[in-house]
């Protein structure tokens, strides 16, 4: 399988700005921790009320979530005894999956309403399900055809359209996996961005291209062009909870994207994540945001993915008009 060429965009920062600042959460769900774990649905009173605290200390920063349109998994790790059936284990949810429809947003009006009140965020696309069958439970898109593909964004867009809310329309595949098929259909379905890889561990270099989790070779660093036509928009993950502020100014100090990773779900019945939501990390965002003011002030552009795909997309049609 050939992927697609992954083309770093030469110009796409605004007038007077010199470097840039995003910061996305993936797994939002309005899952609530009173049945298995807070995806968001606690609102306030939960991971989305840190997501509030940052915003109200930091007015200038902008939050992008990485929505599941109808959240099913319960456990992220394949149960060891199916998991050891051949055949079998590729046909079979090897984890414990919700119904269709327990936790779809447009059944979820406080959770749309209280995402939608927060000042700074963006909606954007975390798949329909975030489950598939195999070992690999939450890698969504797998050996998926284009039309496959297809139907399932148009089956998540769909029930994105039925939320009262406003969202752009970028996808951060689960598991960040985006085979070509899944490319192409975002192609064909006109969607202005994906983010696939991320990469925490890269040294930050001039030319640096990712190597750690999804796309491999795309700009570290810099918003790319996914395949030959200027169709569609990639980012690169480069930082999150484990990472040194020095990570952080060293993508600003080469005029990149410093693109900030958090995942909503703390504890996923045992399993913890490295970069989830909770005070700790927050507090660890709030100095180096409190930093990045103090060095960089106005030359800095807080934005967020969608943002920026709509600010490369209107200067390329300026400059092609
Ligand atoms: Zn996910």
């Amino acid at each position: 399988m050939m992927t697609l060429p992954l083309r770093p965009v030469e110009r796409w920062l605004p007038p007077g700005k010199d470097a840039a600042v995003v910061f996305s959460i993936d797994d939002v769900h309005p899952g609530r921790s009173s049945e298995d774990y807070d995806g968001g649905g606690d609102l306030g009173a939960g991971a989305l009320g840190l997501v509030e605290w940052l915003l109200r200390r930091h007015p200038e920063l902008r939050v992008t979530l990485f929505v599941t349109a109808d959240w099913r998994e319960t456990r992220p790790s394949p149960s060891r005894v199916l998991g050891a059936i051949p055949v079998l284990r590729d046909r079979l949810y090897l984890a414990p999956v919700l119904p269709k429809g327990s936790r779809r947003v447009d059944r979820a009006p406080e959770f749309v309403r209280y995402v939608s009140s927060l000042p700074g965020v963006e909606v954007a696309f975390h798949g329909l399900h975030h489950i598939h069958r195999g070992p690999l439970v939450h890698v969504e898109f797998q050996r998926e055809s284009v039309a496959e593909c297809e139907a399932m964004l148009r089956e998540m867009e769909r029930i994105f359209s039925g939320a009262d809310w406003q969202f752009v329309r970028g996808l951060c595949p689960p598991g960040w996996n985006a085979p070509e098929p899944l490319l192409s259909a975002l192609q064909r379905l006109s969607f202005e961005f994906v983010a696939s890889a991320r990469d925490i561990r890269t040294p930050i270099a001039a030319g640096a291209r990712t190597a750690m989790s999804g796309l491999l070779g795309a700009p570290l660093f810099t918003p790319a062009w996914v395949g030959e036509g200027q169709q569609l928009l990639h980012f690169s993950t480069n930082f999150q909870a484990t990472s040194p502020l020095e990570r952080a100014f060293s993508v600003l100090d080469a005029g990149g994207l410093l693109a900030i990773k958090a995942h909503i779900i703390k504890n996923a019945h045992g399993h913890i994540a490295l970069d989830g939501v909770d005070q700790t990390y927050f507090n660890y965002l709030d100095a180096l945001f409190l930093e990045l003011r103090r060095r960089y002030g106005e030359r800095l552009w807080w934005t967020s993915m969608g943002k920026v795909a709509r600010h490369i997309r209107e200067t390329e049609a300026c400059a092609a008009a």
